[in-house]
């Protein structure tokens, strides 16, 4: 089958004049156009390196503009709501990730609600049942066999799941350790903002005063938190971090060594007012860097376009500039857990003539998933 687009993007850059002859869903062959092209351009499909589907109905809800006072209230606004409007939520935001030209989702899902919307929105991925041990009155082997058992009725829908810490500071340091351990595919929430760092190295700030009032044991490590995990056994390959904004070199290259991936989601990022991840310097040491959407209520509309325009401007605020073939690299890599491929997608902006073009133009209701491409 030969598909004739103006264009197709080919590791991060649009390359006109060329077409592709596909056998299934493999590209054999891009050649020079042969005939009169079609007004769209091709490109693998997106990969959301981060998401929280259950989270959609809250979109706009939480007025706080800065990450403590904004996790306190979400953690307040989930316990009011009922499974099933959380079950709805997540389909609709399961629907609009294939319509911006996802296809793939590693999804954190606390309510056992993300891997049937992700089956019936034709997504693939992988679902991290998301593990917290703050704020519990069961004791961590009681919860983790409620999580478990959370975990094994989303299997049902084929995909793999797996439980994971929601951060560092949320679960107790045996839970930690355990999870870390097993070898599994883990995404931990790591880094976010100063915070943690803050916690760890000298107990101080709004997470000790939070151990501190609930009577919780301090875990004042006088490291900073990749430090912290890194004790734990959490700087292994098929681990990823998400957010890895607040960082310096020196844990970029203890990340690096330990072959974790990081998630980035500048969208979500802004609006919580978290440092600009170093992104630029994560990449030049070989971190494997992929884009999240997050969840709508910190990134607003599921728009992939819309976060890798946010990757780019925000790399131009933190004077380390990254090149829209980079963010477009990062918006299609592959998961750093073997899944199946993603497909094809057809952007219908015209005239584009380089990557950035697509970025800035590119909305949700201009992207086709190519279906056709099984035959
Ligand atoms: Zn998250």
């Amino acid at each position: 089958m030969i598909l004739r687009p103006y264009g197709i993007v080919l590791d991060g850059r649009l390359e006109v004049g060329v077409e592709a002859i596909f056998e299934g869903k493999e590209v054999r062959e891009i050649r020079p156009h042969t005939g009169i092209p079609s007004p769209f351009v091709l490109s693998p499909a997106f990969v959301n390196h981060h998401s929280h589907l259950e989270y959609r109905g809250l979109m706009g809800a939480i007025p706080a503009r800065e990450y403590w006072p904004w996790i306190r209230e979400i953690t307040r606004m989930k316990r009011t709501q009922e499974e099933e409007i959380v079950a709805r939520d997540a389909r609709q935001a399961a629907i609009e990730n294939r319509a911006c030209g996802v296809g793939a989702i590693a999804e954190h899902s606390d309510r056992p609600v993300a891997a049937e919307a992700l089956v019936a929105a034709g997504l693939t991925g992988i679902v991290f049942q998301e593990v917290i041990t703050f704020f519990e009155t069961q004791g961590p082997q009681e919860k983790l066999a409620a999580i478990e058992s959370r975990a094994e009725s989303q299997r049902a829908h084929g995909l793999s799941v797996h439980l994971t810490p929601h951060a560092p500071y949320t679960v107790d340091e045996d839970t930690l350790r355990t999870l870390a351990a097993k070898g599994d595919p883990l995404s931990i929430h790591a880094a976010e903002t100063p915070l943690e760092d803050a916690f760890f190295r000298e107990g101080r700030g709004p997470i000790g005063d939070l151990h501190r009032e609930l009577g919780l044991p301090m875990r004042t490590a006088g490291v900073g938190v990749v430090e912290y995990l890194a004790g734990l056994g959490f700087l292994r390959p098929g681990v990823q971090f998400v957010h890895a904004c607040a960082i310096d070199d020196g844990d970029i290259e203890t990340i690096a060594q330990g072959g974790v991936a990081v998630a980035h989601c500048p969208r979500s990022n802004r609006t919580l007012g978290c440092p600009i991840a170093p992104v630029r310097r994560m990449i030049e040491a070989q971190v494997p860097v992929g884009l999240g959407l997050d969840s709508a209520a910190s990134s607003g509309p599921i728009d992939i376009f819309a976060e890798m325009r946010e990757a780019v401007e925000s790399s131009h605020r933190l004077h380390e500039p990254l090149t829209p073939e980079a963010v477009w690299r990062m918006a299609t890599a592959p998961l750093p857990w073997s899944f199946p491929t993603t497909g094809w997608i057809a952007i219908h902006v015209a005239d584009a003539h380089h990557t950035l073009d697509l970025i800035e133009r590119g909305r949700p209701d201009r992207v086709e998933q190519l279906r056709l491409i099984e035959a």
